[in-house]
C-alpha cells in the first residue's frame, strides 16, 4: 500500500512568509522555504502577478492585476533561523541567478555560497533547491548532485501526483494561486495510493496573496489549506521529507 504525501514550497524569503507560516501551523501543514542568502533584507515592491498565474484567471481579473503593487520585502538575516525554525530551508540561488543561463563558475558559486550560508544559519544540511526563473541544465543538476542535493524543483506545473523520475529537475503539481488547484486538491483527497506513493506538491510566492484576487488571496490560501488539512491518510511534510519518504 502506497502513501500520500503533501508538501508546500514558497520562494524568495519574503515578509509575507510569516503569515503563510501562521496558516501552515494552524492547519498542521509543513513545507520548505527557498531563500536567496545574498538578498536578505532587501526591500521593494512587485507589480502585477507572479510568473504563471494568468493561465487560470477569469477574464477581467487579468486587467486589474498588472496594476497592483504589493510589498516585496525580504526577511533580514538575523530573523531567518527563528522565522523558519519549524520548517525546512532550501537554496534558491545566492542572488536568484538563473542557473541554466550563467557560466559554470558563476553557477557553482551561486549554489555553494548559498548552501554554505544557509547551513551556517540553520545548523542543518541543505538538501533541496528551487530553480530561480525555473532555469537549469544537465550541468546544474550534476553539480547539485555532487553537492549532496536530494531534489530540485522547476516551475511549470505537472498537474499530477506522480513521484518524479528525476528528483533533481521536477515539476511541482501546481501553484497555490492557480484557479484549478482546488480541483487538484479534491482529486488528491479522493486518490488511492495503491501500489505506489503519491505526492501533491504545491508552490508559490507569499506576496501573491496580497493581490487579494481569487486564489491569489489570503482567504483563497486558507481555503486551500483547510481543504487539504486534517486527513489521516496524508503525510504532511517538508520537501526533503517527501523525497526521503519519511
Ligand atoms: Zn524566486
Amino acid at each position: 500500500m502506497g502513501k500520500k504525501y503533501f508538501t508546500l514550497s514558497f520562494d524568495d524569503g519574503l515578509e509575507q512568509d510569516k503569515k503563510v507560516l501562521e496558516l501552515m501551523k494552524k492547519y498542521g501543514l509543513r513545507g520548505t522555504f527557498n531563500l536567496n542568502s545574498g538578498m536578505f533584507g532587501l526591500q521593494g515592491e512587485v507589480k502585477g502577478i507572479g510568473t504563471f498565474s494568468f493561465q487560470d484567471c477569469e477574464a477581467g481579473i487579468r486587467h486589474h492585476w498588472p496594476f497592483s503593487y504589493v510589498p516585496h520585502n525580504r526577511i533580514p538575516e538575523d530573523e531567518i533561523r527563528d522565522v523558519y525554525a519549524q520548517m525546512e530551508i532550501a537554496t534558491h540561488g545566492y542572488r536568484h541567478e538563473p542557473l541554466g543561463k550563467v557560466n559554470d563558475s558563476m553557477m557553482q558559486r551561486s549554489v555553494n555560497q548559498d548552501k554554505e550560508i544557509l547551513e551556517r544559519l540553520t545548523g542543518k544540511q541543505i538538501l533541496g533547491h528551487a530553480y530561480a526563473h525555473g532555469s537549469t541544465s544537465p550541468a546544474v543538476e550534476q553539480h547539485l548532485k555532487a553537492q549532496g542535493y536530494l531534489y530540485a524543483r522547476a516551475v511549470l506545473p505537472s498537474g499530477g501526483f506522480e513521484y518524479p523520475e528525476n528528483p533533481l529537475n521536477f515539476r511541482p503539481s501546481s501553484s497555490v494561486i492557480m484557479g484549478n488547484t482546488m480541483k487538484l486538491v479534491k482529486k488528491f483527497l479522493e486518490a488511492e495510493a495503491d501500489d505506489r506513493d503519491l505526492l501533491l506538491y504545491l508552490w508559490g510566492h507569499s506576496y501573491e496573496m496580497d493581490y487579494g484576487k481569487g486564489a491569489a488571496s489570503w482567504d483563497g490560501l486558507e481555503r486551500l489549506f483547510a481543504a487539504v488539512a486534517g486527513r489521516e491518510d496524508i503525510i504532511y511534510c517538508t520537501n526533503s521529507e517527501a523525497f526521503l519518504r519519511i
